[in-house]
């Protein structure tokens, strides 16, 4: 079959390898239909996870067709249509067991990074019956593709920021990540959502989607400032830092209010500074994580009543046989690119 392959910094191509096969009976073998590139990819093939060893099949975010099951598979059978979490659970360990599901023992996140990912024609899905979803016949892969990964993470963002209606919530980071954020945030009945962001296509798209009320500019206003002008000199309630870069992790700390909550979902390659001589008298909640992917079967209900449509974020939509210019021009954000989808090769 094709996979999209990493060999090392900067070096991915197109090869053909050897199908998966069942490896434990709680595996599944699911027919890729619909990927999408994530952040996270773009970290590994620049060589920010060195950890990822030269061969791996790259690609966590997906749908697809059971092809086969192992025999301890029993919530699916081939051919059901399905999205796929990217955190792989157990159930059973110690984490599973307390609902840590992105620590499992057995799991956490390894598809494209520990094990191989989605960018290929198959992949191989551990712990099936508790990684996948049954798509409803009334969506398409496109409507849920966003579940197993982005989406679950800026809800998992918005949820750790314990959000109160009538809020003033600033995601830091209106990419695709802290779109999700955005949408999700809305769920809580926030007064306000700001999105902050060099980028103003991308300030003014969130805002046109309706997933932000504002958009700040940190390059032409003062956010810190911007923020309290909202909320009576307080500052942010809730800031959400989806990025993983300095001046974002910097503007979420300096702009929640005193009490406030900063959760922060953004991938970090680098060390962060707290100055705790200021922020200790502040009582904020700092929360982090990685997703924590247990919401998947509400957000798939929440977009098949129409309360959440996170499509629009989808730019480009390419065949799988044209991945390595989908990278290219998810990383270069080519024309505007947001989210770059591949289809299956017919
Ligand atoms: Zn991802
Ligand atoms: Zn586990």
């Amino acid at each position: 079959m094709k996979a999209f392959v990493y060999h090392g910094p900067k070096n991915m191509s197109l090869d053909q390898v050897p199908n998966p096969v069942i490896q434990r009976p709680t595996d599944a073998i699911v027919r890729v239909t619909t990927s999408t590139i994530c952040g996270t990819d773009k970290h590994i093939r620049n060589g920010g996870l060195p950890e990822v060893e030269a061969g791996r099949v790259i690609g966590h975010e997906f749908c697809g067709e059971v092809v086969e099951i192992g025999a301890g598979v029993n919530k699916f059978k081939k051919g059901d249509n399905v999205a796929v979490s990217c955190i792989t659970q157990c159930m059973e360990c110690y984490y599973c067991k307390r609902g840590i599901y992105s620590r499992c023992e057995n799991g956490s996140w390894i598809f494209g990074y520990k094990i191989d990912g989605c960018q290929a024609d198959y992949v191989r899905v551990p712990y099936a019956d508790s990684g996948m979803y049954l798509i409803p016949d009334s969506l398409a892969d496109e409507d849920v593709l966003f579940v197993g990964d982005i989406l679950s993470t800026g809800y998992f963002g918005a949820e750790n920021g314990s959000i109160q209606p009538g809020d003033t919530v600033a995601v830091f980071g209106s990419g695709p990540v802290g779109m999700c954020a955005m949408a999700t945030a809305r769920l809580w009945g926030p007064a306000r959502i700001v999105a902050v962001d060099i980028d103003e296509s991308r300030l003014e798209f969130a805002i046109k989607q309706g997933w932000a009320d504002y958009g700040l500019n940190p390059q032409k206003v003062d956010v810190t400032q911007a923020l309290k002008d909202f909320t009576s000199g307080r500052g942010a309630d809730v800031t959400i830092e989806a990025n993983g870069f300095e001046p974002t992790f910097k503007g979420a700390i300096a702009g929640v209010r005193p009490g406030g909550t900063v959760s922060v979902i953004g991938v970090f390659e680098k060390p962060q500074i707290l100055e705790m001589q200021n922020l200790w008298i502040q009582n904020i909640t700092l929360k982090m994580g990685l997703v924590k992917a247990n919401h998947i079967p509400e957000l798939i209900d929440l977009i098949k009543e129409g309360k959440l449509n996170m499509k629009p974020l989808i730019t480009h939509t390419i065949p799988l046989s044209q991945v390595a210019e989908g990278y290219d021009i998810f990383e270069q954000r080519r024309d505007n690119a947001i989210k770059v989808v591949l289809k299956a090769d017919a």
